[in-house]
């Protein structure tokens, strides 16, 4: 073992982002090692702070400067692993982001914060009972419970909550039967779930399961119809994963909204999973990632951030609903899940499964060159039909004079299903009750002061900011003209609960949006109501679409797609196709046959037509062309600097520069820049917004230099330009 130790020091500062080398003392000689945390003095006034031993230097190095000695340990065992550091350094070359931004990805913050194991003392038996004096029934039953549940209860829990007697039990103890012992507590959801019995695989799933199990590739994509069966699949997989002791991870797009999934895999494998998302506190994320390390979890459900828990001995990646835009994260590390499973996939050789009804262009696109071995599943289990699907114009409901949010058709459907006691699901794709307020006499548009974005109204007579949660009072007048022609513009989902409200009063009806889902249980709370039939209607933004499965719901609304239609970003075709199969696939999941409408400005689109007739094949080959001809993605990628300021002046000059110095690095004809110029959205939160985008054949190498030309840039004006490098963004905004 070496003497000096490579250190990745925990701080945000982009000058300490490289290693730093230190003396491994001779008391901490058989103690440091790789993965480990340490105690070490740093700067000038030798501040004490945390670090992580990426390296040890196991030869005298000749250093010109004097080195300083690592002071302690932190704990007793390596807190990264060798294939943790690996994947750190991968982190940070392909999203340009700091070491220390990779390694709070793998640890929780609990840790930086010393969090500690919660403990309590609890009862255990420690010889079988015996002797005249104790062979009476409150020994005997006290005893009993106990040795039933082994160290499960405190003795305040016996005494206060079961009702045994505090002098029994002290007795008990005294004379050596029992005895208190210190236990670490999990906080973790212990629920009790229906079970989920295995099914009989079809031969759609059966040929998956064994395409995969046999199979020598690490990667398939399994492109399956809504419906046809693909959870099942997947719990197989797990399931002949953990018979060979390997643990498994399975990420959904985000777990609050997928109340299902864990119910059916709770309910299959026993509640030794554990939950990973974002609706964690700090103390349950550090239990979860504890049991995970201690191999007390093998199989771990969650969001993205899941994919960095510490497993032992990891056997399989399941991702459902790849195409999803959440598996796209949108802080440092500004990582792409798909890239970085498959990137975990090789370095521990393990499989990696991805699932979708509608899988993204470059995954499909990978899947066709045979990156991924594609398996399809065409049948709905039980051979249930697809559902009916009709589009309506709007325009020709304009003509008729029909100014509700609801088609003539849509309304009368909606009548009739809630005659036969069947359930509907109302889709809108935003929230609140009026997207804009504009006044009508000057056209003055309320506008949120911070941001450049219009504020949405509300039922509660508030304007609402949806980008920094501005709240404002709605005025009746005109702030600018002084007129009195204020006007509500664009439904959200609220709107629809009070026409839906209006047109059937006696119908009941839940809504399911980031407004109704601020508590920590409430999308589980509105998905169970819902299921038990406490509702007839529900009404929600693209929540409601995922991996929902209600046998009852037999009539889809898609109040309307031009939304996503409209959004300017390269992926709006692709992603309005997404949703609306999504939605659609809500429908007819039962005994009963299945209807969607869908309402639209833009009926001839070619993403809502194809989505009718279920095409996914003419839908990517449309995309895959327009792509190639704009080298997006999958063909070119796309690099997305983004920087923000108070001081628009500054701002401007700063990016001008910017772009000269970037020029200066683009020699290559396979590479185009784009800007500088404001963003869509000029103002958020106070501060001016630019962008510079370079699109084409960008290589690790390349992006590294315009990383570092404009961190070098950005040095003397740190505190007063945020800057930012996102590739392959999720959204241009
Ligand atoms: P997907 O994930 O592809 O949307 P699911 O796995 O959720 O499909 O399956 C849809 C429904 O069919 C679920 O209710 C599931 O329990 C049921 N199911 C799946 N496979 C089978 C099977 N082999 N036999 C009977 N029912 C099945
Ligand atoms: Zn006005
Ligand atoms: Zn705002």
């Amino acid at each position: 073992m070496g003497i000096y130790a490579e250190i990745i020091i925990n701080s945000d500062a982009n000058e300490v982002d490289r290693p730093f080398t230190y003396k491994i003392p001779d008391e901490l000689f058989d103690k440091v090692n790789v993965g480990f945390r340490v105690k070490v003095p740093f700067g000038k006034g030798n501040r004490i702070v945390d670090g992580f031993v990426f390296s040890i230097l196991t030869e005298e190095v000749d250093l010109k400067y004097k080195v300083k000695n690592i002071i302690s340990c932190s704990d007793d065992k390596p807190i990264l692993t060798n294939s943790d550091i690996e994947l750190i350094k991968f982190l940070r070359e392909k999203y340009l982001c700091k070491f220390i931004d990779a390694i709070r990805l793998l640890i929780p913050v609990g840790i930086m914060k010393g969090i500690k194991n919660k403990k309590k003392i609890v009862i255990f038996t420690e010889k079988p009972l015996c002797g005249e004096k104790f062979n009476k029934e409150n020994y005997i039953s006290l005893y009993n419970f106990i040795s039933l549940n082994e160290g499960c209860f405190t003795k305040t829990e016996l005494t206060k909550e079961k009702g045994f007697s505090l002098y029994s039990l002290n007795n008990l103890i005294k004379n050596g039967f029992l005895k208190c012992e210190e236990k670490v507590v999990f906080r973790y959801n212990v629920r009790n779930y229906d079970k989920d019995i295995s099914k009989v695989l079809n031969i759609e799933q059966t040929y998956a399961l064994n395409t995969i199990l046999n199979g020598n590739n690490l990667g398939y994509l399994i492109k399956g119809v809504t419906g046809s069966g693909k959870t099942e699949v997947y719990m197989n997989l797990v399931n002949e994963t953990l018979k060979k002791g390997k643990s498994c991870i399975v990420l959904v797009p985000e777990i609050s909204l997928t109340p299902q999934m864990i119910e059916r895999f709770k309910g299959r494998f026993g509640s030794n999973i554990a939950l990973f998302h974002s609706r964690l506190s700090e103390g349950e994320r550090f239990d979860e990632w504890y049991r995970v390390k201690e191999g007390k979890a093998k199989l771990v459900i969650g969001a993205r951030s899941a994919l960095f828990l510490p497993m032992n001995d990891l056997g399989l990646i399941i991702i459902d609903e790849e195409h999803e835009s959440s598996y796209k994260s949108e802080q440092n590390p500004k990582y792409n899940t798909i890239e970085v499973a498959e990137f975990i996939s090789k370095l521990k050789n393990c499989k990696l499964v991805l699932g979708s009804a509608t899988p993204s262009v470059e995954t499909y696109y990978k899947a066709l060159k045979g990156e991924y071995t594609l398996i399809e599943m065409t049948k709905r289990v039980n051979m249930r039909k697809m559902p009916k699907f009709d589009i309506i114009d709007m325009r020709q409901e304009l003509k008729a004079n029909n100014i509700s949010l609801f088609s003539r058709k849509l309304y009368n459907e909606i009548d009739m299903n809630l005659r036969e006691k069947n359930q509907i699901i109302l889709f809108l794709n935003r929230r609140g009750l009026s997207t804009f307020v504009s006044c009508r006499s000057c056209g003055y548009v309320f506008k949120c002061p911070e941001c450049d974005v219009s504020m949405t109204y509300h039922k509660n007579g508030y304007l609402i900011c949806h980008y920094c949660g501005r709240a404002e009072k709605v005025s009746k007048i005109c702030p600018k003209c002084k007129s009195k022609y204020v006007k509500f513009f664009g439904a959200g989902t609220e709107r629809v609960e009070l026409e839906v409200k209006k047109y059937f009063p006696k119908a009941k009806v839940l809504r399911m949006d980031v407004d109704t889902t601020r508590h920590k249980n409430s999308h589980e709370s509105i998905y169970n109501s819902f299921k038990k039939g406490d509702g007839d209607i529900l009404i929600g933004t693209q929540m409601i679409a995922k991996g929902l499965d209600f046998p009852n719901v037999t009539l889809v609304g898609v109040l309307a797609a031009d939304i996503s239609i409209n959004i300017p970003d390269y992926r709006s075709g692709e992603r309005t196709f997404q949703i609306i199969t999504q939605v659609a696939g809500r429908a007819g999941r039962g005994e009963k046959e299945g209807n969607v409408i869908v309402q639209t400005y833009n009926p001839e689109h070619y993403s809502i037509k194809y989505a009718k007739e279920e095409d996914y094949e003419s839908l990517f080959k449309e995309e895959l062309t327009l792509r190639k001809f704009m080298n997006n993605p999958p063909f070119g990628k796309i690099l997305l600097i983004n920087a923000s300021s108070k001081f628009e002046e500054k701002l401007k000059n700063f990016m001008y520069n910017l772009g000269e110095e970037l020029e200066k690095i683009i020699n290559e004809k396979d590479l185009t820049l784009l800007g500088p110029v404001p963003c869509i959205i000029t103002k958020l939160k106070d501060k001016y917004r630019w962008q510079i985008l370079i699109k084409g054949n960008l290589t690790d190498k390349f992006n590294k230099k315009v990383k570092e030309t404009l961190y070098l840039l950005n040095k003397s004006v740190y505190n007063e330009i945020r800057v930012s490098i996102d590739i392959n963004p999720n959204n241009m905004n």
